[in-house]
Order: C-alpha cells, then structure tokens, then sequence
C-alpha cells in the first residue's frame, strides 16, 4: 500500500537509529535512571511512544522550540499532541500563572476569575452555560454521565477509530464482522462494550440512522472531523445529517473540539455552524496547564442543575477537587484572552498550509500513494489515497514507515506528533521551520524510493 522496499526500510532505520544513539547519551543515561522507579522508565506510559530506542529527556521549551539534555534543539510540530498549541510557555499565560501561585494555588471555592472564564467561553464557543474539568477526558466522561442522566438511556454512539482520550467508551472499534470490541491495546475493559456502546463509520448516514432509530442511544460523542487517525473531513451535508438524526430520535449531540479548535478561534463548531448538545473543549485552554471545560444547552443544563447540584453534588460522578482550582482558572483566562485568537490562526494557518502544500510535492514528485490532509493550523499525511473513514484510515497504518520518518526527522531536529504523522502549527513557528521539515522530507523519500 506505502509503496516502499521493507529491506531497504529496515536498513534505513537500523542507520537512523545508530545516529540517534550516538547523539543522545544523556537521554539514555536518564532513561536507564527513570526504569528502576517508573514504569517502563517513564511517568505517563505514552512516552514509550517515540522513536528511538529510549525518548528524549526535555531540557527545556520555549514558543515553537525544545532543548533536549544532549544540547539538541527542535522545532517541535508536536507541541505537546495540541497541549502547547499556543506556542510552549505564552508569556501572557507565564505571567498569570507567577501572580497567582503565591495567593493560593488550590481552593475548592469559586473566585472572580471563574466568573470571567464562564463568560469568555460562553462567548468563543455559543454554548450558554459551562462546567470546568481537569482534561479533555474528565469532560468527555462527564459529559457522557450528563447526557445520560438527561435521556435516561444508557448507550452511547461513537465513530469508528475515534479517539477522546482514555474514556471507556470511545475505546472500541468495529471488528469485521461489524462486531464492537476492545481496539488493539484497550487494557482492563472490564464489561462487554456492545452492551453499552454502538460503533459506526464516519460519514456513513444509513448506519447513524439504523442505530439510532432504536431509540437507546444518550448520546453521540464526536469529533467535527476525525483528527486522531488522520485527518478525516466529513462529507459535505454529514453534520446536517447528524445534527437532523440525533434530534429526531431524542439522542444528544456531544462535539468534542479538543483537538478541531486548530479550526479557527471557535473551533469547527463557530467555524460550520454546528449545534451541539453538549461542547468538550481542553488541552490548549489553559496553555498547557491542565484545564478542560464542557458546555450545555440552557435545555440539557436544565435536566441535570439538580443532580450536578443537590445534597449528593459531590457523589455526583462529575467534578474533582483539584478541578477548576485558582491557579487553572488563571491560565485559562489569561490564555484565552491572549492567544487562540483570530490574528493567531492568521499567523498558524498559512504555515500548515505551506507545509501540507511542500509535502504534497514531495509526494508528487516520488510518485508515492500517499496524501496530505489540511485542517486550520493541523495538517498530516497518511500512507493512502483520502480515506473516507476510520476503517480505511486504519488498515493503511505502517508502524514501521512511521518510525522511520519520525526518526528521520527528529535526528534533523524536527519533531512531529507520535502515534501519526502530524505536524501542528503555532504563531511562533516560521516559513523557515517549514521549509526545513519539507527538505527533510523530501531527503527521506528520495532515500526511501531511491
Ligand atoms: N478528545 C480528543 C479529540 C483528543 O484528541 C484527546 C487527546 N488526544 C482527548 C479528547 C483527551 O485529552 P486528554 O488526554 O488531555 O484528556
């Protein structure tokens, strides 16, 4: 399918491996340190997830940029999987986090800032009223536990190959005997997920239909466009359609833009008009202080104000102690009011789409089978012609192409995004970051189809 010599591959990426080793010994050393108190020598089991035989140990990050321990310095087109989307530590954000750590980091009390949080939110995003979470997994949860409470149905609908963070129920894809099961890696689920979870494809309508036509879905939880299995677009007339089935079979619409505000300052939902339900938004939000908010509808808000707020609010399901404290409030306010603007996404947007168009290039120029997919400042290739959706998307992933041009790249001192091929964009990067990933780029084809 990638059209690539494996032979070859795999010389390639034993050649790019001696040279990451040879330029990386202090990261090696801390590694070697990290295995006798962390598991797999690592604090967040993800980071096992880079090339190279051992990750990269972070000196220190700034904008666009990072320094590993070794002195090595990149343009990170990762920015922390859309975490440091606003470019890392914005000062605006460094700023507001310095004048409130001394006055009380951890309150479990509402302050002024939350007042000023509920309403910029209210305003970028339309929805009316909010609640704040830790990440954009506690808003999706919590927002699947609202949505349920609401219809008093259990089961919930999601899109094959979907990803929304670590929530039991986004965790399963179609089998192909069109089955829902565990996707390859799901650990410790505990019940059969066909008892609570329906599975369908993106952008295929009659399968939406047939599901939720039962009449026992709570909710349909979705991205605007899928971005973590690649990019894929919906198809012209899809959220219409979504937006008319849901309503009319009683099942609310949750549209999680964790990752689709690269979109514009609204996200997908300001930028095409959608009407969800229930709105997820975190990771960027806070500038990469962990901070995540959902928003409602005044109807769905209305079902649930009693349960999310009686004698039982605590036991709830919903909510944490550490959530909404003083000190993400503040990054929160600072950061939407400085970053993640409309003059932002001016600067981002034209970057990714330099890079989407040198990559496309390079693929036109090497005749390879692959495409390059474009979504606001995001943009990614896949090893195949546009996949329609998460299926097609998936039965084209190449782990071993994959490592090898994430590590081609990083030893030219680019880092994409693991886990796929994606390159995000921030008002700090430069035609020049661009330009240099395009000819890495095109050295890794030309060595790889020589
Ligand atoms: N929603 C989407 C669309 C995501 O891509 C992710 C993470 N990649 C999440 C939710 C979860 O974010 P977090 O890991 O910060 O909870």
């Amino acid at each position: 399918m990638s059209g690539i010599d494996r032979s070859r591959l795999g010389e390639l990426t034993a050649a790019e491996t001696r040279a990451f080793v040879e330029s990386h010994p202090r990261s090696a050393e801390l590694h070697e340190q990290a295995r006798r108190s962390l598991l797999a020598g690592v604090p967040m089991n993800w980071m096992t997830r880079w090339p190279g035989p051992h990750p990269v140990f972070v000196d220190h990050a700034e904008g666009a940029r990072f320094t590993d321990v070794d002195g090595n310095t990149y343009v990170d087109l990762c920015l922390g999987d859309t975490g440091a989307m606003t470019g890392h530590s914005l000062p605006v954000t460094v700023e507001a986090l310095a004048r409130r750590a001394p006055t009380g980091i951890t309150t479990m009390l509402p302050n002024a800032d939350a007042v000023a949080v509920g309403e910029q939110l209210r305003e970028r995003f339309g929805l009316p009223v909010w609640q704040i979470a830790m990440t954009a997994t506690d808003a999706n949860r919590f927002a699947l536990r609202l949505a349920r409470h609401a219809t008093g149905r259990r089961r919930v609908l999601v899109f094959n190959w979907c990803y929304h963070g670590t929530v039991d129920e986004a965790l399963n894809v179609l089998d192909p005997d069109g089955r829902v099961v565990p996707r390859p890696g799901n650990t410790g689920w505990a019940v059969d997920p066909s008892e609570f979870v329906d599975v369908v494809e993106f952008n295929d309508v009659d399968a939406l239909r047939t599901v939720l036509e039962r009449g026992e879905v709570a909710a349909v939880l979705a991205e605007p466009a899928l971005t973590n299995i690649g990019i894929v677009s919906p198809d012209p007339g899809f959220h219409d359609q979504l937006r008319h089935l849901t309503r009319a079979t009683g099942t609310l619409l949750i549209i999680d833009e964790t990752h689709t505000i690269c979109v514009g300052p609204g996200g997908a939902t300001r930028a095409w008009g959608l009407e969800p339900d229930l709105f997820v938004i975190g990771k960027p939000i806070g500038g990469g202080v962990p901070c995540a908010a959902y928003g409602m509808t005044a109807e769905v808000a209305g079902a649930v104000l009693e349960a999310a707020s009686g004698e039982d609010a605590d036991v709830s399901g919903i909510g944490g102690t550490l959530t909404a404290s003083p000190l993400a409030l503040a990054a929160v306010r600072a950061t939407l009011d400085g970053a993640l603007r409309g003059e932002d996404f001016a600067v981002s947007v034209p970057l990714a789409q330099r890079w989407a168009d040198g990559v496309q290039q390079v693929i036109d120029d090497h005749r390879v089978p692959w495409t390059v997919h474009r979504l606001g400042c995001r943009a990614e290739y896949w090893f195949c012609p546009a996949p329609r959706n998460g299926g097609e998307a998936a039965a084209a992933i190449d782990h071993e192409l994959d490592a090898f041009l994430h590590l081609w790249c990083l030893n030219r001192g680019v880092l994409l995004t693991p886990f796929h091929n994606m390159a995000l964009f921030c008002p700090s990067h430069t035609v020049e970051d661009v330009d240099r990933h395009t000819r890495v780029f095109a050295d890794a084809v030309a060595a790889l189809t020589g």
